[in-house]
């Protein structure tokens, strides 16, 4: 018998395998946890909305916070209903120091001229003289900085106008090249996000955090015009659905369809309506960046990253023999996987994003396919991978597909048929579209639609069904 094969030399497996995941553009990680659906609590007093956004706090509290100011400080009072009230004024220090000592906690000048002592778990308001931008850490901030001395370290929260918020936000979640259209429905979904989820950090004592667990936020001093332009333009707006700001969940790419909340998290379709699988044929996945993927990877060293993971610690013994992947009627995302190894030990796993999870390292997104190869050794000693999906045997009949490598093989190369004398470790390829959970709006969909002149109130529709665009301080929950 003679086999035919595609076989293309392959050097490159180890190369691909060593290939580390880039920087994040997205927040794929956002919404690697569903969250739940709350009302937003946040205060609005006389038309703007003030966010308390948590910079330290917990395992990320600090000992000491450098502060600086064009136009020097003020110590204050704070409550939603009255604003800052400043209680002391020190406008000729240009940089200040909160930190830790021996026996308490307090706020100096960088030579330790005091300005004020930091009671046990009672915040302390500062803000720049004037209202200006403050410096903290490396960062410039709008607003007041509140600091609390709590459990032995400094929990550290930016009480922001919810615009100068969304604008920092922004910045840091597009490309500033971008068609303005596609910038105001960033800042839109950012405002939306923010208000759902707003009180998702009541019980750490502030409303959002600045991680990408939340929304990343690094203050205001990337911003630039055109964002802020973005932000100023759909001030107030957001996506509402039942008269409250939408849960709305984006990513960076998806492919030809989004993948629907049920499908990434389980969650009841009826609750969130607006998070289906929609159609999105027009993307343009070729060129964006991590639009398309593919990652090679053995049997073996898959088994080990797998089996790195905690939850799945030992399950399997020796390389993966096999991956079976499930997906849900109408969408290109694996819903199920189940990972087996020789002896019949299996892991499996649902939901899109659990999915994701199991084998971030070599995927991008959920909505992917896995092919298997197997190299072999031919007798002038190269490798060759036979691409079995691709392998034909030819009999009296014609091709016949060959579903693995077996024994007597022969791969036909340039210099002919050269019989194989061994197999090589099984290795497998996932080659996938889109890059994030895939749930609601895909920001590069969002840019090709504004390139194609799409306004942002189209792209909102499409990729949240059954929404309206709401000023949120006229919508109930605000009231
Ligand atoms: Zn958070």
């Amino acid at each position: 018998m003679k086999f035919i094969s595609t076989s293309k030399r392959k050097k490159t497996v180890t190369k691909v395998m060593a290939v580390i995941l880039a920087v994040l553009f997205v927040l794929s990680t956002i919404a690697a946890i569903l969250p739940t659906l709350v009302d937003a609590k946040i205060e609005t007093v006389n038309g703007s909305t003030f966010l308390r956004v948590g910079l330290f706090y917990g395992d990320s509290a600090v000992s000491s916070l450098a502060m600086t100011s064009d136009t020097g400080f003020e110590i204050g009072t704070y409550d939603a209903a009255s604003g800052f009230v400043p209680t002391a004024v020190f406008a000729s220090y240009p940089a200040v120091v909160a930190s830790v000592y021996e026996g308490g906690a307090g706020i100096t000048t960088p030579e330790w001229n005091p300005v004020c002592t930091l009671a046990d778990s009672v915040p302390t308001f500062i803000r720049a003289s004037g209202g200006g931008n403050i410096g903290v850490a490396e960062n410039l901030y709008t607003g007041i900085i509140e600091i609390t001395f709590v459990a032995g370290a400094l929990k550290v929260v930016n009480i922001a106008d919810l615009e100068d918020y969304v604008k920092g936000v922004v910045v840091s979640e597009v490309y500033t090249s971008w068609p303005m259209e596609a910038l105001k429905t960033q800042a839109i979904v950012a405002r939306s996000f923010t208000l759902h989820n707003g009180t998702k950090h009541g019980s750490d004592g502030f409303d959002i955090c600045a991680t990408q667990h939340c929304q990343a936020y690094k203050g205001i001093a990337t911003a630039v015009p055109a964002t802020n332009a973005a932000v100023d333009e759909t001030r107030g707006l957001v996506v509402a659905y039942n008269g409250e700001p939408a849960l709305t969940t984006y990513h960076s790419s998806s492919g030809q369809s989004t993948e629907s909340a049920g499908g990434a998290w389980g969650s009841d379709p009826q609750k969130y309506p607006y998070l289906c699988g929609v159609d999105t044929g027009f993307d343009d996945t070729e060129n964006y960046r991590n639009g398309r993927w593919s990652y090679t990877v053995s049997a073996s060293a898959l088994a080990e990253y797998i089996n790195s993971k905690p939850a799945y610690e030992g399950i399997l013994q020796g390389g993966v023999e096999n991956i079976v992947c499930e997906k849900r009627e109408g969408s290109d995302y694996v819903y199920k996987i189940t990972v087996s190894d020789s002896k019949g030990n299996e892991i499996v796993v649902e939901k899109s994003t659990q999915v994701r999870n199991l084998l971030y390292q070599y995927c991008k997104s959920a909505c992917f396919n896995i092919t298997t190869c197997c190299p072999v050794y031919a007798s002038d000693n190269e490798e060759y991978i036979l691409d079995t999906a691709n392998m034909y045997v030819i009999t009296a009949d014609g091709p016949k597909t060959l579903s693995a490598p077996m024994g007597g093989l022969e791969v036909l190369t340039a210099d002919g048929f050269k019989p194989v004398y061994s197999a090589g470790e099984k290795v497998f390829t996932i080659s996938g579209v889109g890059y994030g959970h895939g749930v609601g709006l895909s920001q590069y969909g969002a840019m090709t639609l504004a390139e194609q002149g799409h306004d942002c109130n189209y792209i909102l529709s499409l990729y949240y069904p059954g929404t309206v665009i709401a000023d949120y301080r006229t919508l109930g929950a605000q009231e």
